[in-house]
């Protein structure tokens, strides 16, 4: 399996002729778009499916329907075609005739082509008290969403640990207890994003239940980069997730896991056994 990180909780994994898109997110509007309304941005959205030599898709996988997860669902399916996969709340991103959808059912095995894809209940990382002010931990887009539209009309939907094969993905860091046991997992992808604001215990929690409990022996940290940026533009890890990302690393030597930050559009070749290496994916 091929994985390629394309910055925030967006991943491309590719296996046998199938490929998949994981909260895909190519727009990144900065951060003054905010405060007007928001909507996918089609050249970049082209630029991006382009570079990584996409034409055609199978899948769009949503973790959750935050806007930084959700906001180029409809548009990548507009262009690369493939069915979203998610919550209800995902569902009422894709309105238009044509555009392939499936309402998930949680611990259904769903076969995409090469992939088997599992989605495990799971649960947000907790916000600060204003942001969850605008994104309250258990809202639901409950109507179909028309774009433009406000960043919290993005509410968070349903959270899910999405499991690709072998490879255990959480767009957010937040966890259902002894939920991921028995999972047949070598590698977690965590989405670390906003980690700093949570108390150490927290984290210890964290990595005890998508680490420790899944057995998975090697660690990828995803969602660390400034989103608001261009992606090219980003070369080191956001100042609110450093702290998390020295934590992990001292979890992942203590416990014996192989902990590594996902690079933007640099692929790895993920093997069944979690084991990785730089893949040379011939892009087109
Ligand atoms: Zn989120």
């Amino acid at each position: 399996m091929h994985l390629t990180y394309l910055g925030t909780n967006a991943l491309l994994i590719r296996k046998a002729g199938t490929t998949v898109l994981v909260d895909p997110h190519f727009t990144r509007p900065r951060i003054w778009h905010l405060f007007g309304k928001i909507s996918a941005n089609p050249r970049a959205v082209a630029a991006g499916l382009e570079q990584n030599g996409v034409d055609r898709l199978d899948g769009v996988l949503l973790t959750h329907t935050h806007y930084d997860h959700a906001l180029d669902a409809a548009e990548v399916l507009r262009q690369a075609s493939g069915v979203l996969y998610g919550c209800g709340s995902a569902m009422n991103l894709v309105n238009h005739p044509g555009l392939d959808k499936q309402k998930i059912t949680p611990g259904r095995r769903y076969q995409i082509g090469a992939l088997t894809v599992v989605f495990h209940s799971s649960l947000h990382l907790p916000f600060p008290s204003l942001i969850d002010w605008l994104l309250p931990m258990d809202g639901q887009i409950s109507r179909p969403l028309e774009t433009p539209a406000w960043f919290w009309h993005y509410a968070v939907g349903r959270v899910w640990a999405i499991q690709v094969d072998q490879t255990l993905i959480f767009g957010s860091a937040g966890y259902l207890p002894n939920s991921y046991k028995n999972l047949d997992i070598e590698t977690v992808v965590l989405g670390i994003g906003g980690l700093d604001s949570q108390p150490a215990a927290y984290l210890e929690n964290f990595y005890r239940e998508a680490v420790l409990n899944s057995g998975a022996g090697h660690v990828l940290l995803s969602h660390w980069d400034n989103f608001f940026k261009p992606a090219k533009q980003v070369d080191k890890p956001h100042f609110l997730v450093r702290r998390a990302i020295t934590r992990i690393q001292a979890f992942g030597k203590k416990h014996g896991q192989k902990v590594d930050l996902l690079k933007i559009q640099e692929p790895l070749l993920i093997k069944p056994s979690g084991e990785w290496k730089p893949s040379h994916f011939a892009a087109g």
